[in-house]
């Protein structure tokens, strides 16, 4: 933070502005927090851990919404959906519904991820159908 939020003043790096006096410690704090979460996300991304990314990076947009942490976001969103198609290509039912649950965390549930969720429970209980169907005709 450069400037006062309250008066714009420049600031020296104290928590408190030289112009209005205001105590900026917890905005100072919650800009360290934002940023140790960020970087809590990263490793965790770099770890193959994007369940406990995602929930990093919104930890740390709720601390302050910088546009680092957005950027990031926005790539965590895009190499979730390419995740996801992986799997509905492998028909790794499992990992695509653990990809759906990282992308929910990361902007709700909507209407494309409903229809993800759809497409899952369709294809998966088809498979479940077919192997039945198998084992069923290798009884005989
Ligand atoms: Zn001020």
């Amino acid at each position: 933070m450069q400037r006062c939020p309250c008066c714009n003043a420049r600031l020296s790096g104290d928590s408190r502005c030289s112009r209005c006096g205001a105590d900026l410690g917890r905005v100072v704090s919650c800009e360290q927090l934002a940023g140790e979460w960020l970087s809590n996300a990263w490793r965790m991304m770099c770890a193959k851990k994007p369940d406990i990314a995602a929930q990093a990076i919104n930890r740390s947009l709720s601390f302050k919404q910088t546009q680092a942490a957005q950027v990031f976001r926005q790539f965590l969103v895009h190499h979730q959906y390419r995740a996801l198609y992986e799997g509905l290509a492998q028909q790794n039912w499992q990992n695509a519904r653990q990809t759906l649950a990282v992308l929910r965390a990361l902007h709700g549930n909507n209407e494309t991820l409903s229809r993800f969720q759809d497409l899952i429970d369709f294809l998966s209980v088809g498979d479940a159908e077919a192997v039945q169907d198998w084992q069923g005709r290798s009884s005989l």
